[in-house]
């Protein structure tokens, strides 16, 4: 199939962009060779949004061939001019924040004021953050023997494969190329198939602000074919994901036959734990926060509530009121609207299911619990907010990541039990402690089994701290320091003093 490399849209709220289909490799926007495209299905209506080329192995070769060779003089550009480039991208991401944001919310189903500008916001950070590192990367002198002098120099791993999710299609994109250009590597990213056009946009700025050509390379394409075709590939060094955990298991098996480094940021079911003697006005905010933003389809969701058993019906009751009063639903450009649609209508029907299975299971419905067919919101992929109380550890909602607005809610009596309620799941991504008791919140910190933990606060993600999980949720962080040391390797270089043999 051939299409126009280039489409005239109009946005819902007006607002007029060209969207560039092709694969974006070398700088130029390229048709696949195969001629295969894929749609983009807007969330609230189930048109098409848009039709892209979508890559296959022989167009990830295309692009991995560019990204080896501007990797030959992109290696040699100092840091400061690295950080320049990337603070110049931040730029042109504030003056666009608009467009970027209403781009978002159309591909995603995030609601354009309330949550998907606040992902561009998130995007200037981090590429303002990684951009202040890219001239302080150093290595060590190591002394020992005086007759040696010997240093490490951290360098760039070269070609970079990175995959992302639909779930944060430019902010998941940010986190991953802001650290590995900074580093000094070259890219190849591939969008999910859910999501790409977001990121096709963003291509065309990142040529604007001057990029050579090859350093990004932006590909819309497959999980089995174009996603694989970039794990597979002998000259990519490293994968960095984020997705699911059945995802991750196979990159990391495709990847470990070229012995490629890894970085896996995968599914959650984490917890957040109320104590009596909490603040409960505000665990009940940040606990309508943990699961309802982004439709619930985040990661880290704190999808799991404990709550103890002298405040539980209470906690119950305060959350239902709560999410009815301030969580509206509506479609992405509604201004008042805070949880938009679910991203596709395959997302739509996993949920439901799941809500099926937790009415099935005896979970007692406070609220929601169905698909939202009012007025022109039964044409989208609307899923009203659910509260399910009094759960089950054995409970399928309680063990398997739903990745909707749908919370379960339990009881303990007791801190040893809240915590083996936790910790009783196969993932650890992160986890969030209710409590005006310094110590016990410290003391339970240590004992939770994840990689984040939220001291009275749910999904507090910052730029500069490190993002990560443990158990299922993941290998390696992102952001910060932690995430900056994943995009490079350590060269020892011996230099011989006067040993002689
Ligand atoms: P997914 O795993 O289906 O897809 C993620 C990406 O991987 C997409 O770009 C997809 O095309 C690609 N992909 C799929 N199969 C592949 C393969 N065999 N080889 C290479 N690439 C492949 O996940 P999704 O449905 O897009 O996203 C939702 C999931 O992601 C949820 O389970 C959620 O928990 C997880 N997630 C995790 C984080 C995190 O930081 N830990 C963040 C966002 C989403």
């Amino acid at each position: 199939m051939t299409i126009p490399l280039e489409k005239e849209v109009t946005l819902p709220d007006g607002q007029k962009f060209t969207l560039p289909t092709g694969l974006f490799i070398n700088n130029e926007f390229v048709k696949s060779k195969s001629g295969h495209t894929l749609d983009s299905i807007n969330p609230a209506t189930g048109e098409i949004n848009g039709t892209v080329y979508a890559a296959e192995a022989e167009d990830v070769d295309v692009a991995v061939k560019a990204a080896k060779q501007a990797f030959k003089s992109w290696k040699k550009v100092s840091g400061v001019d690295r950080g320049i480039l990337l603070n110049k991208l931040a730029d042109k991401m504030v003056e666009q924040r608009d467009l970027l944001g209403s781009i978002e919310a159309w591909d995603s189903g995030k609601t354009k004021e309330q949550n998907a500008v606040y992902d561009i916001d998130e995007c200037v950070n981090c590429f303002r953050y990684f951009a202040g590192w890219a001239d302080k990367i150093t290595g060590k002198v190591i002394q020992n023997d005086p007759n040696k002098l010997a240093y490490t120099v951290h360098e760039p791993l070269s070609v970079v494969g990175q995959i992302v999710p639909w779930n944060y299609p430019l902010a998941m994109s940010a986190w991953k190329l802001a650290p590995a250009l900074a580093a000094g590597n070259v890219v190849i990213l591939k969008t999910s198939e859910i999501t790409p056009l977001s990121m096709l946009y963003t291509a065309k700025l990142i040529k604007e602000v001057g990029f050579p050509s090859g350093v990004v390379n932006i590909i819309s394409g497959y999980g089995k074919t174009a996603g694989t075709a970039l794990c597979v590939h002998p000259d990519v060094a490293k994968i960095a994901f984020t997705g699911s955990t059945a995802t991750g298991k196979l990159i990391a098996k495709t990847a470990a036959d070229t012995m490629k480094a890894v970085t896996l940021e995968c599914g959650g079911k984490s917890p957040l734990i109320i104590r009596a003697d909490a603040d409960l006005d505000q665990a009940v905010k940040w606990a309508a926060i943990g699961i309802m933003s982004n439709q619930g389809q985040i990661c880290t969701a704190t999808s799991r509530i404990y709550a103890h058993e002298s405040i539980y019906e209470k906690f119950v009751d305060a959350l239902s009121t709560h999410v009815q009063q301030e969580y509206k639903q509506g479609s992405m450009f509604d201004a008042d609207a805070v949880v938009g649609p679910q991203v596709s209508e395959q997302q739509r029907d996993k949920v439901l299911k799941y809500i099926q299975i937790g009415k099935q299971e005896g979970a007692r419905v406070v609220l929601g619990g169905e698909k939202n067919a009012e007025g022109e919101l039964s044409k989208g992929y609307f899923i009203k907010p659910t509260i399910f109380a009094d759960v089950k550890p054995s409970m399928r909602i309680v063990n398997e990541e739903i990745f909707g607005p749908v919370v379960s809610i339990g009881k303990f009596s007791s801190d040893e039990e809240a915590i083996a309620l936790a910790n009783g799941t196969e993932y650890g991504l992160g986890a969030a402690i209710f409590t005006s008791n310094l110590t016990v919140a410290h003391t339970m910190a240590a004992d939770i089994e994840s990689g984040m933990v939220w001291i009275n606060s749910s999904n507090d993600s910052d730029v500069h701290i490190p993002f990560g999980g443990v158990k299922m949720s993941g290998v390696g962080r992102e952001l910060g320091e932690y995430g900056l040391d994943m995009y490079t390797q350590a060269k020892a270089i011996h230099v011989n003093l006067g040993t002689k043999l």
